[in-house]
Order: structure tokens, then C-alpha cells, then sequence
């Protein structure tokens, strides 16, 4: 049994049980027979039945925001704006557009292989399991199964077993007979993880840190089993000198601090220019000090998930200290789960701070001289989820914005582009690989079926036996053709070429009978 623990009361809130290996294979045995059944539905009455969640998430809003703010102790305005409001654009952005997306595409075929023609059809996977961790306990594990149905595959989910959400990913399932067939939740630790990747699933989506996600693809290797891992990271903003420094300030504090800094694209190191560095830091300070605490609706910032967490934003608080950074805000526990807003100045590569992900409301403040300096101090950093950059001159936003090694570029905000469903999520380095969201997200939880049509009837292929001299004579003719530039000398070239080989061909055949 695994309890489940409201991190700012510490009381016991119900108890899991870690999954059998009978209810593993139960569960792989029923999401291989739907994944039968998805086969034959169609896109549009899986976004029908993502209408239905839709509807689902909006009547059962104020009793789900409660059940991830006592599980997560996040804030509620934390848990409304990343929980609920990213999982209604998600469905509703699968809702528009998965039936265009997963189309079959008819494209081009090269005047080599003329009468033929050319299709890519979108098909799913089969069976997705979904690995999800505890920052956001609804969205993260909610998006990628819903993206999984939409592309016709059955999906097991594996929430984190610090936030399960026991019973609401069942209630999802239980809105449409497809939904019911199509989703299965199974809970446990990362042992029951572990068994369920062993029954190789199809496709694994994994979200998580770097540490679990390096253990998912050692297991996933062998068993050749595709995974897309969103990991860690340690994400940077850059402000330059010539910055709406008001603006800025505000969205460092909140891109540090929300979801009390547990989220994977927050603001863990912040560059500001030296000429605006000291202004800067003390308007930071100044708005990391009105930061209220709490879990209510009017406060800003709740706790901290779990005990574990803390022990790592604490233990990095720690070592700046003994290393000598100076702490001008905050740096210790709050009470009620919570940790003090703390921004942290002469940081150290010495430092776990400067190089490990923190998941709390800690952010370093670095000057830095020219844009080239602040470009290779970003780009240094082993992780590169989402990037923040502040000026308002646009050449130099994009100068820095192709220059950064990074999965995502907010320009002139934060965390934004997670917000926009139409855009790919997901980063570089260890930050993993593979992208969420948007229509590469989508394609994503499918495998490409190349498809060639050939209509011809009663003659052979030109690359068919038998080789000869002349044969190859005219293919290589016919590749000089075909790479020539447009004009009526590649047309009659290609139609000499053409002739040529037809009465080859013909020669050929003669000869046969
Ligand atoms: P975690 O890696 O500890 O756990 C994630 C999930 O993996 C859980 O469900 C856990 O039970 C499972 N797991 C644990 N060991 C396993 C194993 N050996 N094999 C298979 N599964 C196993 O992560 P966490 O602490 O729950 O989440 C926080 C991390 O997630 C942070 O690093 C954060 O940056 C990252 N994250 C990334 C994104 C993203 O999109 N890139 C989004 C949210 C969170």
C-alpha cells in the first residue's frame, strides 16, 4: 500500500495499492483488445468522446481543483491555470484539428517511378502506456492519453504515486463505451512501471525527471519499444538592458514561482544585463517579497509536494550558503509544506544550485556583458526545455533565439508556449527528446505507413530483370535528366530517355517469348 499525503496538512488522504502482476497483465490483455477495436473507429468519434471530457472537466471543475490542490498543495490558481485550462486546450486543439492531422496525405512521386502514386497514412501505434509524474497530475498524464486516443490507441496510464488522482482517470474512461475500452489506469511505484514496460507496450510516454527517464530508455532499448521523454531542466531567462524591465520582473518572479517552482519549464536561472542588474534585482526582490502563501483561491504560491522535494531545494539552499552565495530573500522552509520565495546572487558553477534542477521557488540572478556572453553561459547548461529572452529590439530576440540550444523560446514572456497548443512541446539534451502537443505531438502517438499505388497493367519494370550494359547506360541517362535543371531541355531529355527504355523494354519481352 502506498499512502497518498496532503503535504501542507500531512494528513493521510486514502491509500493505493502497488498493482499485482495479474492486474499488469489484465491490464495489457484489455488494452490489446481495444487496441482491436480502436482500429475500427474513426477520428471523428474519438473527438467526439473527447468532447464529452471537455464537458467532464468543466462540470467537475471545482471538485477536481480540490482534489489536486489537497494532493499536490499546490495553489489553486496554480492548479486551475496549468491542471485545467492546459488540458481544456489540449482536448479542445485535438478537437479542431486531429482529423486534418491524422489524414491520410497523398504526396508527390518522382517522374522515376511515373504512373505510380504516393500516400502516407497515419496509423496508431497500439497500446501507449503513459508514465506521468506528480507536478501536474492531471494535465500531464490527461494530454498525452487523450493524444494517444485521438490517434487510435489504447492507453494505459501509470500516474506518479505521490499524486495519483485515484478514481478520476476511471470517471474519464467511463464517459463513452470507446473511452472505457480504450484507457486503463494502473497504480504503483517505478517497480510496477517497470513490469508494465516488461509486457512491451508499443509506445512509451514518459514524464519525469532525467534520473528515471535514463532507467526507462536502458529498459525500453532492448525491447526496441519507441519512447518520447520529457525530462528535467534548468531553464534560463535573458534580460537585456533594453528590457521592459516592469514586465520582466513580473515574469520572472511568476515563471519562477508557479506551481512553487515545480514545473519543468520554470525559470531556474535568470541572466540580467549588467546596465539594468542592480535595478533589476531590487525590483525582483521587492515582488518576490508580495508573493502570498497558501492554497486558497487569493493566495499566489501553495507548498511544496513532497518531503523529498523539499530535502533537494533545502540541500541546494545549503550548499550556495556554505559556498558562499549571498541569499537576499527567503532560503529556508515556510511552514505549512511551503518554501520561502528566495532569489539567490553570486552563484558559483561550485554551486548544485547553478547545475541542478531545483523544482522550487529559488532562482539565481547572473549579470552578464554582452549578448554573445550570455548566449554561451545558456548554452553551457546540460539541459534545454523552454528559454526565456527579454529585449525589445527584435533583431537582437532573434539573434538569441536561434542561437540558444533549447526545445522553446519565449520572446518577451514565459512559459508561454506551452499555452499555445499548436505549438510542439519538448527540449534537448537532457531534457529528452520527442515532442508533446500540436500536430507533431499528435503524429507523434502514430507510426507512418508509406503506401505506393502502381495502376500499370501487362509490362514490366524498368528496374526489373534483366540488368544489361544499355540498361544501366539508360538509367544513368535518366538520373542526368531527371537532376538537370527545369526547362524544355530536361522535358525532351526525359522524353528521350523515356522512349528509350519503353522500346528496351519491349526488346526485352520479345526476346522472352
Ligand atoms: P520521477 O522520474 O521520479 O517519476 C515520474 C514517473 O516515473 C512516476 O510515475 C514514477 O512512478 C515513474 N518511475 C519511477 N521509477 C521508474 C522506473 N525505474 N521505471 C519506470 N518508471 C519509473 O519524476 P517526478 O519526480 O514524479 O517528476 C518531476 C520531474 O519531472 C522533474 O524533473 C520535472 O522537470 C520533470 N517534468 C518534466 C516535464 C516535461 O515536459 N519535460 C513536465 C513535468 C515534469
Amino acid at each position: 500500500m502506498i499512502d497518498i499525503i496532503n503535504p501542507v496538512s500531512e494528513k493521510k488522504l486514502y491509500s493505493i495499492e502497488e498493482a499485482s502482476d495479474a492486474d499488469i497483465f489484465a491490464a495489457f490483455a484489455k488494452a490489446r483488445l481495444a487496441s482491436d477495436e480502436l482500429y475500427g473507429s474513426t477520428v471523428q468519434e474519438r473527438t467526439r468522446d473527447i468532447l464529452r471530457v471537455i464537458q467532464y472537466l468543466q462540470d467537475n471543475e471545482e471538485r477536481l481543483l480540490d482534489r489536486i490542490v489537497e494532493e499536490s498543495g499546490r495553489s489553486r490558481g496554480d492548479a486551475m491555470l496549468s491542471d485545467m485550462v492546459q488540458m481544456l486546450e489540449d482536448c479542445h486543439w485535438l478537437v479542431e484539428n486531429a482529423a486534418r492531422v491524422l489524414a491520410d496525405e497523398k504526396v508527390p512521386t518522382p517522374i522515376t517511378l511515373f504512373g505510380k502514386k504516393s500516400h502516407i497514412y497515419h496509423e496508431a501505434r497500439g497500446v501507449v502506456l503513459v508514465i506521468s509524474p506528480w507536478n501536474l497530475p492531471l494535465a500531464i498524464a490527461g494530454t498525452a492519453a487523450l493524444f494517444a486516443f485521438a490517434a487510435g490507441n489504447a492507453v494505459i496510464i501509470k500516474p506518479s504515486e505521490q499524486t495519483p488522482m485515484k478514481g478520476i482517470f476511471e470517471e474519464i474512461s467511463k464517459l463513452s463505451p470507446l473511452l472505457s475500452q480504450a484507457i486503463t489506469v494502473v497504480y504503483g511505484s517505478g517497480e510496477t512501471a517497470q513490469k508494465l514496460i516488461a509486457q512491451r507496450p508499443d509506445f512509451i510516454s514518459f514524464t519525469g525527471s532525467v534520473r528515471t527517464g535514463k532507467k526507462i530508455l536502458t529498459q525500453a532499448a532492448p525491447l526496441v519499444i519507441p519512447v518520447i521523454a520529457e525530462l528535467g531542466s534548468k531553464d534560463a531567462m535573458i534580460v537585456c538592458d533594453d528590457a521592459d524591465i516592469d514586465r520582466a520582473v513580473g515574469a520572472a518572479a511568476w515563471g519562477n514561482m508557479h506551481n512553487s517552482g515545480q514545473s519543468c519549464t520554470a525559470i531556474e536561472r535568470l541572466y540580467v544585463q549588467s546596465g539594468i542588474y542592480d535595478e533589476f534585482v531590487r525590483r525582483l526582490k521587492a515582488a518576490f517579497e508580495k508573493v502570498t502563501l497558501g492554497t486558497g483561491p487569493d493566495h499566489d504560491m501553495g507548498a511544496i509536494t513532497t518531503p523529498f522535494q523539499m530535502d533537494i531545494i533545502d540541500g541546494q539552499i545549503r550548499d550556495a550558503r556554505e559556498k558562499g552565495a549571498d541569499i537576499i530573500c527567503g532560503g529556508e522552509p515556510a511552514g505549512h509544506g511551503g518554501y520561502k520565495p528566495t532569489i539567490v546572487l553570486n552563484v558559483t558553477d561550485k554551486m548544485r544550485l547553478a547545475t541542478e534542477e531545483t523544482f522550487g521557488p529559488v532562482v539565481p540572478v547572473y549579470a552578464f556583458g554582452t549578448v554573445e556572453e550570455v548566449v554561451r553561459l545558456h548554452n553551457q547548461c546540460d539541459f534545454g526545455l523552454s528559454t526565456s529572452v527579454w529585449t525589445t529590439d527584435p533583431a537582437i530576440a532573434d539573434h538569441i533565439t536561434r542561437a540558444v540550444v533549447t526545445g522553446c523560446v519565449n520572446i518577451n514572456n514565459v512559459m508561454l508556449t506551452e499555452g499555445n497548443a499548436n505549438l510542439p512541446f519538448g527540449g534537448v539534451k537532457y531534457s529528452g527528446y520527442g515532442r508533446m502537443k500540436g500536430a507533431e505531438g499528435l503524429l507523434g502517438m502514430t507510426r507512418s505507413k508509406a503506401v505506393l499505388v502502381d495502376n500499370t497493367r501487362g509490362k514490366p519494370e524498368p528496374n526489373w530483370y534483366p540488368y544489361s550494359q544499355e540498361k544501366l547506360s539508360l538509367m544513368s541517362r535518366l538520373m542526368r535528366a531527371v537532376t538537370s535543371p527545369a526547362g524544355p531541355g530536361k522535358l525532351f531529355a526525359l522524353a528521350r530517355v523515356g522512349l528509350a527504355l519503353d522500346s528496351l523494354l519491349k526488346k526485352d519481352s520479345e526476346l522472352d517469348t
